[in-house]
Order: C-alpha cells, then structure tokens, then sequence
C-alpha cells in the first residue's frame, strides 16, 4: 500500500518538482554570472536628523538583470541565503559601500557619513566575517567609525556566545552596531543589554502603525525610550508620511529614513 502511494507521489510531483530544480539551476547559474559580470548595485538611501541634516545612508542591493530589469532584493536575497551565494554578494555589497565610502571622504559635504551595510545571518556566521570586515576597512582606508554594520534582531536567537563575542570585535575595530527591524524578533531585554549595539533601527510595521491608535503608537515610543535608557541611538525606517515625522521627532527619535525624506537612490542620482 505505501508503495502504490509512493508511486502516486511520484507521478503527481515528478512534473513539478522538475520545473523547480529547473528553475533553482537557472537561477543559481544566473546569479553566479550576475556575480561574475557585476550585475548587482548598490542603492544608497539617505538617514536624516530631526533637522533634516543628512547624517549617514544605507547601502541596499539591487540586481540589473539583462533580461528581468531591476530586481529587488526581497527576492533574491532568500534565495542567496539558501544557497549561500549569499558569501560572495555580501563580500561585494561591503566592498562596495566602502569603496563608496572612500571616495566620499574626498568630498567636504559628503565626509562625514555614515555608512551602513546590511549583513546577513550566514554573513555574520562565518568564521572569517570580523576579519573581513577589518581587511575591507584596511583596503580602503575608510574610518571604521563610519561603517555600521546592520545586523537583523532576528539573528540573535541563534549562537548567543559568538554573537557577543563577534560583536565585540567590531567594536574593538572601532565599527558601529545596529538593530535592524527591531520590535520584531525575540530578543529579551537583559540579552540586549549585554550586547555592544550603538543603534536600534525601529521596524518599518510600528511607524505604519502610529496613527492607527494612542496603543499602536505607544509601541514607537516604548522602543525609542527602551532604546535611550540602553544609551543607543533610536532610528526609524519607512517614514512615509508628514505625520509619522512630526510625531516620532516629538516623541524623540534620533534618526529618519523613509520615502518622505527621500528613496534609495543609485550613484549616479545621489542628490543632496
Ligand atoms: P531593510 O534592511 O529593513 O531595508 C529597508 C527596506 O525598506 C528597503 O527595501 C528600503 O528600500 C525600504 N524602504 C525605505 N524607506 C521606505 C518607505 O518609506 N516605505 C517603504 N514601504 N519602504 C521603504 P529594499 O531595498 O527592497 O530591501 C529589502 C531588504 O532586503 C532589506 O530590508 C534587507 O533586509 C535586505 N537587503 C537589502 N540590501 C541588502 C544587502 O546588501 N545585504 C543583505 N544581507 N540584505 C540586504
Ligand atoms: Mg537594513
Ligand atoms: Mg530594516
Ligand atoms: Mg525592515
């Protein structure tokens, strides 16, 4: 009887399993020659100060692909993760960012940015990631206090030890630390008070959620007062609209990113 059903599996999935391997292949082929022929690019989206004073930018991925056009990497990036294609791509996004950085610091109005760079889970876990990270700053001789690393609170479920630890070896190298989508992992307050992290990076869903209700707000502005009494700057991302940024700055918050201010931009349209 198992057999007969197994047989059935096989017949019904064969098809399309085979059109998934299909599609893998074809993907993981294109995305090694995206790698190889510099398919992908760096968007920089800016991160203001109440004063709209720009302070620092995010680096953000995307792929400019011959035949899809610009792919965004909330497709890509879990297929990356999987299958560790991840490695390569987050060694280009840093090498990238910090060339960015460095030629930055030639420009009187742009020197004093902050750059952060999105790190991956696989990315951090890596045996190799904190001397990566301190060759790419030596290479490009950028002022490591101006590279933030942004790590994701959901990441910090995992291996609690060599979180702590590898985090404090950025921070020897002098790099800064952030928390990205924060308010949406797990994390417990007395783990986040051990850790070395200079900034909170309030999640995008709690500003959206500001002007629904008093309580929906009173989320915002438990993160940016947990964020303050931990002594860390208190960013938010995705501020859409006037009145997300009338009120989180009432409420506060050190730093904006978001539409309203401005998009992530390529190199070429980087205006300021
Ligand atoms: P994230 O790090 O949380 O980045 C914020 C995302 O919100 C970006 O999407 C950004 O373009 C978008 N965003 C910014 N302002 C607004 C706004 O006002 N409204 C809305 N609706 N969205 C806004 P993007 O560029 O598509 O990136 C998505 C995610 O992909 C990132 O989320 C990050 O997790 C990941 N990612 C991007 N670049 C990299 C990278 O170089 N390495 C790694 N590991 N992940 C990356
Ligand atoms: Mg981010
Ligand atoms: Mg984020
Ligand atoms: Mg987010």
């Amino acid at each position: 009887e198992a057999k007969g059903r197994g047989r059935n599996q096989v017949c019904f999935y064969a098809p399309q399993m085979h059109e998934k391997v299909l599609e893998r292949v074809t993907l993981d082929s294109d995305f090694r020659r995206a790698l190889a022929e510099e398919q992908f690019v760096l968007y920089y989206q800016p991160q203001w100060t109440a004063n709209k004073e720009m302070k620092g930018v995010e680096a953000l991925v995307r792929w400019r692909h011959p035949e899809k056009g610009m792919i965004s990497p909330v497709y890509f990036i879990p297929f990356a993760e999987e299958s560790k294609l991840i490695l390569p791509l987050g060694d280009w996004v840093l090498r990238t960012a910090l060339k960015q950085l460095a030629d930055w610091q030639q420009d009187p109005a742009l020197k004093h940015l902050i750059m952060s760079v999105n790190v991956s889970a696989l990315q951090f876990s890596q045996e190799g990631f904190v001397s990566q990270v301190k060759e790419v700053i030596y290479q490009t001789g950028i002022p490591p206090a101006q590279l933030q690393i942004e790590l994701t609170e959901s990441m910090l479920v995992h291996d609690q030890f060599d979180i702590i630890q590898k985090m404090q070896s950025l921070k020897q190298l002098g790099v800064l630390i952030s928390l990205d989508d924060f308010g949406t992992g797990y994390s417990s307050l007395s783990y986040l008070q051990q850790l070395p992290i200079d900034q909170l990076k309030i999640d995008q869903s709690f500003i959206r959620a500001i002007q629904e209700s008093d309580k929906q707000a009173s989320l915002a502005a438990s993160i940016i007062g947990l964020g303050h009494n931990l002594h860390m700057e208190v960013i938010a991302e995705g501020v859409e609209t006037q009145a997300q940024f009338d009120w989180l700055k009432q409420h506060e918050c050190d730093l904006f990113q978001g539409f309203l201010l401005a998009r992530p931009m390529s190199i070429d349209t980087f205006c300021y």
